[in-house]
């Protein structure tokens, strides 16, 4: 029977989730009887690769053969691991991450996991999202969608609610941070604003107990902080020791780390006043965020929902508390809810896209349709663009800028047309190119863009006067696809018009080639 599967593919801990036969979202522990599996992959000299808790423990004994973290490469072109020789992508390494939840998941459905549902953070650009399409397909699946993790949290806790609802999703997981509003109806979800932090997470809250440390020890053995700051395996096997005093700190007031048989007490007061910038610039995010949703009518909260390991953290609550006293704040299962809410997306989606047969029949009698916020129909979601897309123009001013014509948090699908004109007479080709942005100003610095389209309009009619109607249409489609046609459109019918359909050149996105070498190189290896 087909069964779709949701992945919660997360920079520190990953989960996997289908919607039971008895209609309700349900996680698939892995081989080691743990919900989330660490998003740490370790090769081994022979093709052996490991994935998981035995990965991560590998860091203090061979770290330079372990990769952690790699979403954070995710997208960019540069980022190679090598391992044994062999260069391995961002994509790659998260398709082994997710092999070894396919294979544990496998394993206990007796089932092949196939059709996925892959989340990422909400602010994710159009690069980063194909990698982690790529990721999936590396890995052998057919990805339905790449979802936005705070939608698929969302969607988790809208199953439980009948009311309307505004909430406030606060998501501080290991690697990122990431806050969206949304509102939750009866089997409707509309996302109103998504804001965040790529590099900020939980590691930052252990890399301040590392460094810390790292220099009690130093004062009280006087060796000097360098020697260990460039001892890899120490390195390593602090950032375990970091982890693991930090999550105590959840529990207890105070946590011990020993180094070389030093003793290193940290109070939870130290902790949490050393870390306390980190905190503050997830609460100034939130504020940003909320700002857009105001924009956009939202003026007041039901919720705030937690999700992220992170926000077991006792000082996440009692900050949030602090400063929205007047909000309810609920821990929305953190670890298993980003992956409960995907595969319950999924299902809905391959109503919509599976053909006619015994599949689609199977998923349609899931008793998922029939209770909940579903209600015998499919779910309505409503997402809104991550970026904002800009187009080079020439202003008012005569000189050219990056102007924003989509801006970041408009809802999707969405289409807008620019109606601009040609720069001076007798102009045969339009230079067009397009860019992405995460500013919400009209005008963008280049710095802050990323090319998506470099291209041209052409030819256009001979002896044409400057400004000679030019049409850009931007279309976006639900799951945030940028196409783009221009077109010289002129009043009069007389003339015909000249229209050209522009690719979006994702430039870090692998090629068909480099994809068949890294499917190549994935059936080479065997994850365990
Ligand atoms: P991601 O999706 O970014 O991988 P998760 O949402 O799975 O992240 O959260 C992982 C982070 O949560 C890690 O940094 C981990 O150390 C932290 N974490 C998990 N449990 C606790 C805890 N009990 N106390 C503090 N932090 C925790
Ligand atoms: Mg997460």
């Amino acid at each position: 029977m087909a069964k779709i599967f949701g992945i919660d593919l997360g920079t520190t801990y990953s989960c996997i989730a289908y919607v039971n036969d008895y209609g309700m979202p349900e996680v698939i522990s892995n081989k080691e009887s743990s919900p989330v599996t660490p998003s740490v992959v370790a090769f081994e000299e022979g093709g052996a690769v490991s994935v998981g808790n035995a990965a991560k423990e590998t860091l203090n004994s061979d770290p330079q053969n372990v990769c952690t973290t790699i979403k954070r490469q995710m997208g960019k072109r540069d980022f190679m691991f090598n391992a044994f020789g062999t260069d391995y992508t961002p994509e790659t390494i998260s398709a082994l991450i997710l092999k070894k939840l396919a294979k544990d998941a496998g394993e206990v459905l007796k089932e092949e996991v196939k059709d996925v549902v892959i989340t990422c953070p909400a602010y994710f650009g159009l690069d980063e999202r194909n990698a982690t399409e790529k990721a999936g397909q590396i890995a052998g699946f057919n990805v339905l969608a790449v979802l936005n993790e705070p939608t698929a949290a969302a969607i988790s806790y809208g199953m439980q609610v009948d009311n309307p609802q505004t909430v406030m999703v606060y998501d501080l997981g290991g690697g990122t941070f990431d806050v969206t509003i949304i509102k939750v109806e009866n089997g409707k979800i509309r996302v109103v604003a998504t804001g965040g932090d790529h590099e900020l997470g939980g590691k930052d809250w252990d890399e301040v107990i590392r460094q810390y440390v790292i220099e009690k020890y130093c004062e009280a053995t006087g060796d000097s902080e360098d020697s260990i700051y460039d001892d890899m395996e120490a390195m390593g096997d602090l950032e375990l020791k970091a982890e693991t005093a930090k999550k105590l700190l959840t529990q207890k007031d105070k946590a011990v780390v020993k180094l070389n048989g030093e003793k290193i007490e940290i109070s939870r007061e130290q902790f949490d006043e050393k870390t306390g910038a980190l905190l503050e610039s997830t609460i100034k995010k939130t504020h940003e965020t909320m700002e857009d949703a105001a924009k956009k009518g939202v003026a007041s909260y039901d919720k705030i929902l937690l999700v992220g390991g992170s926000t077991r953290m006792p000082q996440v609550d009692a900050r949030l508390r602090q400063e929205f006293p007047n909000i309810p704040i609920e821990f929305c299962d953190p670890d298993q809810s980003v992956a409960k809410g995907a595969a319950i997306y999924g299902i809905n989606k391959a109503v919509f896209i599976f053909e006619e047969g015994e599949d689609k029949k199977a998923i349609q009698s899931n008793p998922i349709f029939q209770f909940g916020s579903g209600k015998g129909k499919a779910l309505e979601i409503v997402n809104v663009i991550s970026q904002s897309i800009a187009v080079r123009l020439r202003c008012e001013d005569k000189q050219m800028h990056i102007v924003n014509q989509i801006y970041k948090n408009t809802e999707i699908p969405c289409q807008q047309v620019l109606y601009a004109g040609t720069d001076e007479a007798n102009q045969i080709t339009v230079h067009i190119e397009i860019f992405e942005n995460s500013s919400a100003e009209r005008y963008v610095e280049e710095e802050q863009c990323k090319p998506l389209v470099d291209g041209e309009l052409g030819p256009l009619p001979a002896n044409l006067p400057a400004n000679a109607p030019i049409n850009v249409v931007f279309n976006i489609d639900e799951s945030g696809l940028l196409s783009i046609d221009a077109e010289y459109k002129p009043d009069g019918a007389a003339e015909a018009s000249v229209k050209k359909h522009l690719e979006v050149n994702l430039q870090n996105a692998l090629t068909q080639k480099e994809f068949e070498e890294e499917m190549k190189k994935v059936s080479g290896l065997r994850v365990q």
